[in-house]
């Protein structure tokens, strides 16, 4: 009894942890704030059983604003439900790229896996094709220099690259395996997800990793194949192209003795047989993924020390062009222009590279002059104090109605240029990761798909990365 009270003290009745879980659960910010005032230990209250907190619930449902107050809240933010789900696996499995920033702003660790089946943030995003989150999730892997792309390339054909980054780290998380020997491109392989498997391929995943046959997965493929004989499977042709053009073998085995053209005859897919028949003459060049986003390891960084929302200033004498109402604090290198943190951060997760401009691929189009922009620097004695989050969505849609306040000759000289054309760059473009036509080969488990299914308990304890 005396121990039941100790909980009941701690966490509130389970009643009024229920009412935060709902809160979280449907987006209702004023709720959940209030409930939290009142007792702050319910942002670690958990359901009985699944054990899914308040913070897995708004992160699965895309409620960035309550993920922040969560956190902010003193939650831990690689809290693990029953199977060992992150909130950042939940937001990467459901594609809520506004969560899996905030979540990777607040440093949560990249590198957990499933109880499961030994599956990472990177499988789920993989697997559903949201290349955004994929890219977000990889922002303290790659640095915002413009070679960026040679330098992978080189590393790609075994040649001698001078790194300017340690790529191993980048490598060993692209290519970590769950079970089965599974890797994230496998997966996205699989399911058709074109756009992943091209910004997977430019990040280093290998084409040449195989599956194991380690008891712990039911393989409907076979062991020993390669993620072109996950392709072959899940029958998308230009999935297939992509695994070509970067190498992948027409001919490798696995140990059923299948190449991929027997894998794509076994389950009909009669439209990839030109394409797995032949090896193309010349291997044709990879365009690079317009997920590459080269700065965002530049902002990300800047965002973590100095924060990342500051404040509106009515009547701020030299305000941010994009939002109009923070004051800038994160210059583009190269052109110069300046921005607040929070919409350099956001032109960094959201941008497409739909728009022609000069710079390396990879960069980022500036929404004023439209050079690429490959890193931020932080303005000098501008330093961001970090406050209590109440939205996190960019104003850009408002902002055209509103005036800005009396322009410094500098601003004024920004404006008389391109502020036109602010509200038609690629931040207004809404969240688009294209969802493509997927492979569910489990039907009595919609989310889950065939080859990550466990077969036992078993853990690999090889895919395990030390810091999990
Ligand atoms: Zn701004
Ligand atoms: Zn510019």
């Amino acid at each position: 009894m005396k121990l039941l009270s100790v909980v009941v003290n701690s966490f509130g009745c389970s009643a009024t942890g229920e009412r935060l879980v709902s809160a979280a659960r449907d987006g209702d910010f004023q709720e959940a704030q209030a409930l939290l005032e009142y007792n702050p230990r319910l942002a670690r209250y958990s359901t009985f059983g699944v054990r899914n907190s308040p913070l897995h619930y708004s992160a699965a449902h895309g409620h960035h604003e309550i993920v922040c107050l969560l956190l902010q809240s003193g939650v831990d933010i690689n809290l693990r439900n029953y199977r060992g789900q992150t909130a950042l696996m939940q937001a990467c499995q459901h594609g809520h790229w506004e969560v899996v920033l905030i979540l990777v702003l607040f440093g949560a660790n990249v590198h957990k896996a499933d109880y499961l089946n030994g599956g990472t943030a990177l499988h789920l995003a993989a697997t559903n094709g949201h290349s955004r989150c994929i890219r977000l999730l990889l922002a303290d892997y790659i640095p915002s220099i413009p070679n960026f792309r040679e330098i992978m390339s080189q590393l790609m054909d075994n040649e001698e690259s001078i790194s300017e980054f340690d790529h191993r780290g980048l490598s060993q998380i692209i290519n970590r395996t769950a079970d089965g020997g599974i890797t994230a491109l496998h997966m996205a392989a699989l399911n058709g997800q074109v756009e992943s498997v091209q910004l997977l391929l430019e990040l280093g995943a290998s084409v040449s990793e195989v599956t194991l046959a380690d008891g712990t997965v039911i393989d409907l493929i076979g062991a020993g194949s390669t993620a072109l004989h996950y392709a072959a499977c899940g029958g998308n042709a230009k999935c297939c192209q992509l695994l070509i053009a970067r190498g992948a073998s027409l001919t490798a085995e696995n140990e059923n003795g299948w190449t991929p053209l027997m894998v794509a005859r076994s389950w009909n897919r009669s439209w990839l047989e030109d394409i797995l028949t032949t090896e193309p003459v010349d291997r044709p060049k990879l365009i690079p993924s317009r997920y590459l986003s080269l700065p965002l390891m530049s902002i990300v960084q800047i965002a973590r020390e100095y924060g990342w929302n500051s404040k509106s200033t009515p009547g701020c004498q030299d305000p941010c062009v994009v939002c109009l109402e923070r004051k800038c604090t994160v210059a583009a290198e190269g052109c110069d222009h300046e921005f607040c943190t929070r919409c350099a951060l956001y032109l960094c997760s959201t941008n497409c590279g739909t728009t022609i401009f000069r710079g390396p691929p990879g960069s980022v189009s500036c929404p004023l002059c439209r050079n690429g922009i490959v890193s931020f620097v932080k303005l000098p004695g501008k330093a961001v104090k970090q406050i209590a989050i109440t939205s996190l969505s960019l104003p850009i849609c408002q902002s055209s109605n509103e005036t800005p306040s009396k322009p410094t000759p500098l601003t004024t000289q920004l404006r008389s240029r391109k502020l036109c054309r602010v509200h038609d760059t690629p931040m207004a473009v809404s969240f688009c990761c294209q969802r493509l036509p997927s492979i569910n080969l489990c039907q009595k488990t919609p989310n889950i798909c065939h080859s990550l299914v466990p077969r036992c308990a078993n853990r690999n304890s090889k895919n395990h990365l030390a810091r999990c």
